[in-house]
């Protein structure tokens, strides 16, 4: 967990989480305690290995306190959206991410943001990204509610002057990843990946709930 290079633990879990997860695992078990689970259940990430771990309910919620100082950490079923998130196409190319999606974490761990976008190897980090994230940070302050290591900020960049930004569980991110390794074909990935994409955000969309209003003033108030 302290390698060195610093694009290789999360990345090279990341990649282990999408290679190994299966579609579908009927008598899935839970990785804590061995009870049987469905085949939607939960997860909860070892914030050492960056690994997501199958759960059932009971060994989930041992782990839904965000300040306990613990080393697993239940991952939320929230979606939210940010009606009022700006991103314009300079700050999109300024986050050099090729494709027109990426999802950025905070790893608690190592203290920093990743930003990574799906292609054909899995997950690849745009080392590039944070300063220009920052700045979108700063723009948008109702992204404060992101929680570190279980939920992503998932931004794609739209034809309008504004990209969407949606907070969804880590999981979901896994998911994707996965399913888009599998479908890509050739230099943007093709057809049937940017359907998938499209797919995954037409649920994302409808399970989203609007994000609360930053309520801590900012220094002007709100615009
Ligand atoms: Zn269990
Ligand atoms: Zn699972």
């Amino acid at each position: 967990m302290n390698a060195p290079g610093s694009a290789g633990p999360p990345l090279a879990a990341l990649r282990r989480v999408t290679r190994t997860r299966p579609q579908q695992n009927p008598g899935e078990r839970c990785e804590m305690c061995a009870a049987p689970i469905a085949d939607e259940h939960q997860h909860v990430v070892n914030l050492d290995s960056r690994g997501l771990m199958c759960t059932c309910r009971a060994c989930y919620l041992l782990f839904t306190d965000e300040v306990a100082n613990l080393h697993y950490r239940a991952v939320p079923e929230r979606y939210l959206s940010f009606a009022e998130f700006t991103l314009d196409a300079r700050a999109w190319d300024e986050l050099q991410i090729p494709v027109g999606l990426a999802f950025l974490f905070r790893n608690s761990v190592q203290a920093r943001t990743i930003a990574f976008y799906p292609g054909p190897a899995g997950a690849t980090e745009s080392e590039l990204a944070l300063a220009a994230w920052q700045r979108i940070v700063d723009d948008n302050p109702s992204l404060a509610v992101l929680r570190p290591d279980v939920e992503a900020l998932l931004v794609r960049r739209t034809d309008g002057p504004h990209g969407s930004c949606y907070l969804v569980p880590i999981d979901a991110c896994y998911e994707l990843v996965g399913r888009l390794r599998m479908l890509w074909r050739g230099f943007d990935g093709g057809q049937q990946a940017h359907q998938a994409m499209d797919d995954f955000f037409a649920t994302v969309q409808h399970r989203s709930r609007p994000a609360p209003v930053n309520a801590a003033s900012i220094s002007g108030g709100p615009s």
